[in-house]
């Protein structure tokens, strides 16, 4: 029965993504499905993964590193949760991609353990769209001088944006957020920052992938769509 709730819910976003992708004149081949899968357990995953998910994202890497020791790869992992300077090696370590990139000191700290694995981490930078003081990530205005330091790391490759704007009741409310982003992407992709692409846009979540999608974004990060709601 689960299962059926797994699968069904993953087919009804999949149609939507398409519908957003239409509506706003995109290829849906342009957009990834990310399965959010922080309290998820591992046999829910597994039904997640039967019915196609091929990218997952958690939030912290001890919980994320029993789960893809179990797992395994693929599908791919991307760590999307803040993550402390002191935990890098883990991320390096597990994950595919580091979508929270949102300091420098955090970036040399990534690099470090990459260089040590004989590997170039792909990264995102996360940036704080709403300016608000509970989230990371990285202000606005300061986010070309960050990915301009971090463009001369040579074991880090910065492949997009990811913003979590505010929440709000109405999807509509958090455009303005997602067009922000995308027109700070597209100014600061005109800069050809050497070893710098910004092909990628991670936002969009359960209440919201469908306006992300027509501002623009290539991954969209969803959990209670998927798994149904989290445990508090
Ligand atoms: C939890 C989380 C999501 C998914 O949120 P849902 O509302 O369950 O879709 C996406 N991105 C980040 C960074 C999260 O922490």
């Amino acid at each position: 029965m689960i299962e059926e709730a797994i699968r069904n819910n993953i087919a009804e976003i999949r149609e939507r993504i398409a519908g957003a992708a239409t509506r706003a004149g995109r290829q849906v081949s342009e957009i990834r499905l990310m399965a959010v899968t922080k309290k998820v357990q591992e046999s829910r995953i597994g039904q997640a993964l039967e019915a196609g998910i091929d990218l997952c994202g958690e939030n912290y890497i001890q919980e994320g590193k029993t789960k893809i020791e179990a797992i395994g790869h693929p599908p791919q992992w991307h760590m999307i949760g803040h993550l402390q300077t002191n935990k890098a090696k883990y991320a390096v370590r597990l994950f595919d991609m580091v979508q929270s990139v949102d300091r420098l000191e955090l970036a040399i700290e990534l690099e470090r353990r990459a260089r040590a694995a004989g590997r170039v981490l792909p990264v995102l930078i996360e940036v704080n769209s709403g300016g608000e003081l509970t989230k990371s990530g990285v202000a606005p205005e300061e986010a070309e001088s960050l990915i301009r330091s971090i463009a001369l790391l040579e074991n880090i490759a910065i492949e997009g944006l990811m913003t979590m704007p505010p929440w709000f009741e109405n999807p509509e409310t958090a455009r303005p957020y997602f067009a922000a982003l995308r027109t700070l992407r597209d100014r600061i992709a005109a800069e050809r920052i050497d070893r710098v692409s910004l092909r990628e846009l991670s936002m969009g979540m359960t209440d919201d992938y469908e306006v992300a999608i027509e501002e623009g974004a290539t991954i969209v990060r969803i959990g209670r769509g998927i798994f149904g709601e989290r445990k508090p």
